[in-house]
């Protein structure tokens, strides 16, 4: 075993952002290392993660070239049409009453721009996604995949990084990069202040079956407990059985007793909110929850450090985009970091790692605010606010060039677009 290992970049988590930027470097034959105190073993097992991930259109151009997309494909359904509505719930009925005035995006409505329509997105289970990005970081020559490896010491200096691993090796390299997480210590450590605040809201996240099939449609009710999202999944491979992920922000005090109820009596309360536009509706499998949180980090960087994905921001899921946005995040640094490699400059020199943090903030920022907005106005029941977001939703679906606008946005096809998103090689 090597007590000393030499690399260009270190990365700290291998999450689906971690992974995937470790990814994007080697693919360029930079030298990185990538830790996580974690086993492979326990990031792809089932019960480590319940949740799938919304992988937008651009996101799907990066992760294709990089070679992931092609494990991905045969679990991943498509997301071509959106609905979005806003919805009651009154004692004693059997289902949540939805309003007549709704939003709808439709796929085909983008067909001129970009012939013939694509889907807007893909549903993947993130487990399929964790799995596939390892076996592919597993096979790049420059990657180092340390896992399971708890760090235990970490400075930086004008010359380099230094990691020094609990087993006692050590790595050293000209950038560290931070992905672990809302919960990173590496950006407190850096003394990087952040905005923070809980949403008192938790998502319950389970798989429901219905018995008829979701044609790629994607629905968001918004609930006066918060957003209930149901987000088309593949058949099941075994039963057939046609399926939905459900993403059930609930307000928090709420959740502790509705995640004790037995089967019956869950499924109910589920179903209410489900709604019948598919049939008869059961929850299946385990129910998984995630208290809810923002977190904005106030720099990306400081002294050979960069902050990415939930490291540097952490999002409502109202919007399915916070590993989108981390995956714009590791795509930007991703090149910033290779070109300056390529000009002979210092990969982790306060240059290359502004040039991250001016590409990356406004849209970070921008989606912080939106998804705490978005959030703000419809997880609630006061009857003025109620009517004003129904009939903005109503305004909004009358508008076709609002209706794109958004779209695009939704799609991550806005923006500067680095080369991986693309499509092309770094
Ligand atoms: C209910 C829910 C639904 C969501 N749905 C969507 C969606 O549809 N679309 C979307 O784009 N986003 C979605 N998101 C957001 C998305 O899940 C996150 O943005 C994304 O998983 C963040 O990945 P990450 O790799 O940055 O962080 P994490 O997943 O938190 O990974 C951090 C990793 O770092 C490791 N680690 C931490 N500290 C250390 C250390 N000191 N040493 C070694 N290892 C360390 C951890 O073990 C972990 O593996 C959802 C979020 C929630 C809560």
């Amino acid at each position: 075993m090597d007590r000393e290992i030499r690399c260009d970049v270190i990365v700290v988590g291998a999450g689906m952002i971690g992974a995937t930027l470790g990814i994007a470097l080697a693919s360029a034959g930079v030298r990185v290392a990538i830790i996580d105190r974690l086993a492979v073993d326990t990031m792809t097992a089932g019960p480590y993660d319940g949740r799938t991930t919304a992988i937008a259109s651009a996101a799907q151009r990066a992760l294709e070239a990089l070679g992931v997309w092609p494990m991905l494909a045969p679990d991943a359904a498509a997301i071509d049409d959106i609905r979005i509505s806003d919805g009651r719930l009154e004692p004693g009925a059997t289902e949540a009453r939805t309003s007549l005035l709704h939003l709808h995006f439709d796929h085909r409505e983008l067909a001129e721009a970009c012939a013939p329509a694509q889907p807007m997105g893909h549903i993947v289970e993130n487990r399929f996604i964790r799995r596939a990005l390892f076996t592919r970081l597993a096979a790049m020559p420059t990657a180092t995949f340390l896992a399971p490896a708890e760090t235990a010491r970490i400075t930086r200096d004008n010359a380099a990084a230094t990691v020094v691993l609990a087993d006692g090796r050590v790595l050293r390299a000209p950038l560290l990069v931070s992905a672990e997480g809302k919960f990173g210590a590496l950006r407190e450590q850096a003394g990087i202040g952040a905005l923070q605040w809980r949403y008192e809201q938790t998502a319950i996240v389970c798989v429901a079956e219905h018995e008829q099939p979701h044609r790629g449609v994607a629905h968001e009710k918004f609930l006066p407990g918060g957003p209930f999202a149901i987000l088309p999944m593949t058949d099941d491979p075994r039963t057939g059985a046609h399926r939905s992920s459900i993403v059930w922000s609930e307000r928090a005090d709420l959740v502790p007793a509705l995640l004790k109820l037995d089967d019956a009596a869950f499924a109910r309360e589920f179903a209410q909110r489900f709604g019948s536009h598919l049939g008869a509706v059961r929850p299946v499998g385990p129910r998984y929850h995630y208290p809810l949180s923002l977190m904005h980090a106030e720099r990306y960087i400081a002294q050979r450090l960069a902050l990415v994905g939930d490291a540097a921001h952490a999002i409502h899921p109202i919007a399915g985009q916070g590993w989108n946005l981390g995956l714009r995040d590791v795509v930007a640094l991703a090149e910033v970091v290779v070109d300056a490699r390529r000009l002979g400059l210092d990969i982790g020199g306060t240059a290359t790692l502004e040039a991250y943090e001016r590409w990356r903030r406004v849209d970070n920022l921008a989606l912080v605010a939106a998804t705490d907005a978005l959030n703000r106005l419809f997880s609630n029941d006061l009857p003025p606010v109620r009517l004003a977001r129904d009939l903005g939703l109503a305004a909004a679906n009358r508008v076709a060039p609002l209706r794109r606008f958004f779209m695009r946005h939704a799609m991550g096809a806005v923006g500067d677009q680095p080369r991986l998103t693309r499509g092309l090689p770094l």
